[in-house]
């Protein structure tokens, strides 16, 4: 059996024996082929050293015994990691920061403890998945809609807390944002709710108001190891009425600047509210020799010369697709402004979906959707079509709504995977927020250490990179974070020593989640990366 780092075997032995006692010995895993299902199976250190290790897990199935298990962490010193569900694959899966944590596997805590139709809200438990909950609403034949990230089998917790995104109307799919009260055991033991839910009267007003009064301290429980969330709810859309397409198309470079322009106050107004993607047939077609040539020339090439090429490849420079969802009076009202403004370019295409679908779905309709997530379906299709890698890490900056920096930033991320000899993969920008972009970088890997090597040099790099425009890259694999953190640096780390005198005053002995985000306990930040 593996022992946490700094532990003596006794007192892991007494520990272990302890949480058996708490949750039975059935929920605590000590054999190895159980805690290799921890492992990150996507990791970036296949077969090699630096890959990280649970040294144990514990299971258990409520509040209180997580507070037990909390209260046996710092008798022991026991370090613990916490996941909900642990499918956190690109960015660690269910593996450690710190190699020998005992897992604190939350999956058996997977109630959904309330869905309120009428205010459209859920509160849930840890464990609930995007399935679970998709499943319990369309069984109950309630008119309401989860938001999802691509895979369903996810928990609303767990992506929430590392701000995953998914893909209906804001504000639902930017899932921290969407998101209202919490309940969370402190690393003492200690119960708090937050917003409303500290009154304790509060009732259904926990998941209307966020705030409460005083300091808000939800933020403080996301990409952070300062507590244990065991309770979260989330606001849902109320099913629309319908849904429809338009699509757009623009010849030229610098029609980005005026699109993003008039797309992002349209957003700002509600006027469009889905997510969109600014795909770019030009910088997202595979690296050839004049296309290399321009990146390397003052500024990355010019816009004449950048609209000479994309001719010569026969294709737009920019396309996106928008969503309406409502009635179909107000969704054709919408396109007919947003087709207005948009004619303001001269180069600009746009065409009308004529596609309109009406909901509920059926369950034949719903087999049949392409991208379930787009209405709100979760579902595994994003695994097929992966051959060919073991995985990928995640490197996507955060970009402010300006053509300009979308420009700047595709000709910087292209010229760095052409550095790196590895094809560009993903690299668009999203709206899956109300005010940036996310520019998404993926950057495969594969069972060959080598190709490994270089795929981790790039990842690295693109971090750096990100940090060094101001774009921020807004999560990162576990293995990257203190790299990552390294690029919030305003007035000499002042964001993260606030971070570790928090992480002192709340987890004395640093029992939880030892790394995460960059944050170490004092007796551990020798440790950093
Ligand atoms: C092909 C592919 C597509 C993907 N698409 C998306 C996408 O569209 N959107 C998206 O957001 N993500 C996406 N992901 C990333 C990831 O799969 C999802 O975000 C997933 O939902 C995260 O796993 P989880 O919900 O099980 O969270 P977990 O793994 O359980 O949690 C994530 C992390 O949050 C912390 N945490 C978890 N629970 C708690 C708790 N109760 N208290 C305190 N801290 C906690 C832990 O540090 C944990 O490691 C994708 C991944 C792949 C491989």
């Amino acid at each position: 059996m593996a022992i946490p780092p700094g532990v003596s075997a006794a007192d892991f032995e007494a520990a272990i024996s302890a949480f058996a006692d708490v949750v039975g010995a059935e929920w605590v895993f000590t054999d190895e082929d159980t805690v290799d299902t921890y492992r990150d199976a996507y990791t970036p250190f296949r077969g090699e050293e630096e890959e990280k290790y649970a040294s144990a897990a514990v299971a258990p199935t409520n509040v209180e015994q997580v507070q037990e298990i909390v209260r046996i962490a710092n008798r022991y010193k026991i370090p613990l990691y916490v996941i909900s569900t642990g499918r956190n694959l690109a960015y660690g899966g269910s593996a450690p920061v710190y190699s020998g944590s005992v897992v604190l596997d939350l999956k058996r805590m997977n109630r959904i403890l309330e869905v309120n139709e009428d205010m459209a809200y859920a509160l849930v438990e840890p464990g609930v998945s995007y399935f679970d909950l998709y499943r319990y609403i369309r069984e109950r034949g309630m008119r309401l809609w989860i938001d999802c990230p691509d895979p369903g089998w996810g928990s609303l917790i767990g992506n929430a807390l590392d701000r995953g995104a998914g893909r209906t109307p804001l504000p639902y799919r930017d899932h921290f944002g969407a998101h209202c009260g919490m309940e969370v055991v402190l690393p003492n033991g200690d119960l708090v709710r937050t917003g409303m839910g500290a009154n304790p009267n509060a009732g259904p007003n926990w998941q209307a108001f966020p705030y409460g009064a005083g300091p808000l301290a939800d933020g403080l429980f996301a990409q952070s190891n300062f507590g244990i969330v065991t309770k979260m709810g989330f606001w849902l859309l109320p099913e629309p009425e319908a849904s429809m397409t338009g699509r757009i198309r623009a010849r030229r470079h610098d029609d980005i600047v005026p699109l993003v322009r008039i797309l992002s106050h349209l957003q700002y107004q509600g006027i469009v509210n889905c997510l969109f993607s600014l795909n770019s047939p030009v910088f997202q077609a595979p690296m050839d020799e004049r296309k290399s040539a321009l990146l390397d020339r003052p500024g990355g090439g010019s816009a004449a010369e950048w609209d000479a090429y994309a001719a010569s490849l026969g294709v737009p420079f920019w396309q996106t697709e928008l969503r309406f969802y409502g009635p179909t009076s107000v969704m054709d009202a919408q396109w007919a402004y947003v087709k207005e403004r948009l004619r303001a370019i001269d180069s600009i295409e746009l065409i009308d979906g004529n596609d309109v679908i009406r909901f509920p779905l059926t369950d034949d309709q719903i087999r049949r959707l392409g991208d379930p997530a787009t209405f709100g379906v979760p579902s595994l299709n994003v695994f097929s079509g992966q051959a060919g890698t073991t995985g990928h890490l995640d490197a996507s900056p955060m970009l402010p709504h300006s053509g300009e920096a979308v420009l700047r930033a595709h000709k910087v991320f292209l010229r760095e995977y052409r550095d790196a000899g590895i094809p560009l993969m993903l690299g668009f920008a999203m709206s899956y927020h109300t005010r940036a972009f996310i520019m998404f970088h993926g950057v495969n890997l594969t069972t060959d250490p080598e190709w490994n090597r270089r795929a981790r040099a790039l990842y690295a790099r693109l971090i750096e990179v990100a940090g060094e425009h101001g774009w921020g890259v807004y999560r990162a694999h576990t293995a990257f974070q203190d790299h990552l953190m390294r690029t919030y640096s305003f007035n000499d780390h002042a964001l993260m020593r606030l971070n570790e005198t928090l992480k002192d005053a709340l987890d004395p002995n640093g029992i939880l989640s030892a790394g995460r985000y960059g944050i170490w306990p004092k007796h551990l930040r020798g440790n950093r990366a």
